[in-house]
C-alpha cells in the first residue's frame, strides 16, 4: 500500500494542467494520500538512528579456515578481483596451490595426514566457492521491470518462493489505460523469471559493509575532521572533491555546515553515476542490447580505495 500511495503521488506530480476542476481533484487526491499515509506509515523521526543487522559482515567463513587455506583463498581472490585474471586461470592457481601443499605434506610424512586432510578440504576448487568465503556478494533484490513502461515490481515471497505479478498494473499517464504488459517469461512456471530485471543493491548493506571493516570508519571521518580543523583556511587549489566550495559550505537541516560540524556522527558523501553500455560490444550494425548501471560511491573513502 505504501508503494501504491507513492505511485499515486508521482502520478499527481505529473499532472500539470492548471484547470480548476483538475486542480480540485488533485488536491482531493493528495488529501486522501495524506490520510492513507497517516494510517499505514508509522511516524518516524528523521533524526532517529535506524537499526540494521550487519552481523553477516562480521561472521566470515574465511575466519574459520586455517592460515594456510586463508592465504590460498586470498591468492585466488586477489587474482580475480585485483589482477583481473579469468575464472579458469584463477581455478588453475587454486588447484596448483592444493597440489603444492599436497607435495609438502608428502614430505612431512604420515604424521601430518590429519592436517593435510583438513587444510586441503578448506581450499575449494572453484572461484565462486573461494569468493563466497569472503562474503563479498552484496545483498540484492531483483525487481521485475515492465518492458513497455519500465514500472518496477518487487518480488513477492510465498512459502519461501519468490514470484512476480504476471501483468503490469501501472497507469503510465493520468487518464491512460492500465499498461497490462506481460512481466514474466512464462506465467505457467510460477512467475519467477521476469522478462526485464532491475537488480537493486541494498544501500544500507553497502554502508554497513564499509563501517564493518576495521579502521574504515575512522578513515571515512577524516575528510570531515579536516574541514573542521581548516574552517578559516579554505584551499584555493582543489586537489580533492573535499576541497570544493560546495562541500565546505553545504548546510544541514539545522542550518550549520553539515560536514564541518559532524559532532560525533559520521557524515558521508556519495556520488551517483548513471551509464548505459552495449554488453555485446560495438559492432557495425549498432547496439542490439543495452545494460544500464546506476552506481554509488562513498567519497569519504581515500581515492586509492
Ligand atoms: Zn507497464
Amino acid at each position: 500500500l505504501r508503494s501504491d500511495v507513492e505511485g499515486i503521488r508521482r502520478a499527481l506530480h505529473n499532472v500539470k494542467r492548471q484547470v480548476d476542476s483538475v486542480m480540485t481533484c488533485k488536491r482531493e487526491l493528495a488529501r486522501l494520500c495524506d490520510e492513507l499515509e497517516e494510517h499505514v506509515i508509522p511516524e518516524e523521526e528523521d533524526d532517529d538512528p535506524m537499526d540494521y543487522d550487519s552481523s553477516h559482515h562480521f561472521n566470515l567463513l574465511i575466519d574459520d579456515c586455517d592460515e594456510t587455506a586463508q592465504v590460498s583463498l586470498l591468492l585466488a581472490a586477489i587474482s580475480m578481483l585485483v589482477l583481473g585474471v579469468g575464472r579458469r586461470a584463477g581455478e588453475f592457481f587454486l588447484q596448483m596451490v592444493s597440489l603444492a601443499l599436497s607435495l609438502v605434506f608428502d614430505l612431512v610424512g604420515p604424521c601430518a595426514d590429519a592436517l593435510r586432510k583438513r587444510t586441503l578440504a578448506q581450499i575449494p576448487k572453484t572461484i565462486p566457492a573461494a569468493l563466497s568465503r569472503f562474503s563479498l556478494e552484496p545483498r540484492t533484490t531483483v525487481y521485475a521491470v515492465c518492458p513497455a513502461c519500465n514500472c518496477t515490481y518487487k518480488p513477492r515471497a510465498e512459502r519461501g518462493k519468490y514470484s512476480y505479478p504476471t501483468l503490469c498494473t501501472n497507469i503510465p499517464r493520468p487518464g491512460a489505460d492500465i499498461c497490462n504488459a506481460m512481466l514474466v517469461k512464462d506465467p505457467e512456471d510460477g512467475c519467477k523469471s521476469p522478462i526485464k530485471t532491475f537488480i537493486y543493491y541494498h544501500f544500507h548493506d553497502y554502508v554497513a559493509a564499509l563501517l564493518a571493516r576495521p579502521g574504515l570508519e575512522e578513515v571515512m571521518d577524516k575528510p570531515c575532521d579536516r574541514l573542521a580543523e581548516n574552517l578559516d583556511n579554505q584551499p584555493t587549489f582543489l586537489r580533492d572533491v573535499w576541497d570544493s566550495n560546495f562541500l565546505w559550505t553545504f548546510k544541514g537541516p539545522d542550518g550549520v555546515k553539515l560536514f564541518a560540524n559532524r559532532g560525533d556522527e559520521g557524515r558521508l558523501v556519495f556520488s551517483l553515476n548513471v551509464d548505459f553500455f552495449n554488453i555485446r560490444g560495438n559492432r557495425q550494425r549498432n547496439a542490439t542490447t543495452s545494460c544500464g548501471i546506476i552506481s554509488c560511491a562513498c567519497l569519504n573513502l581515500p581515492p586509492d580505495i
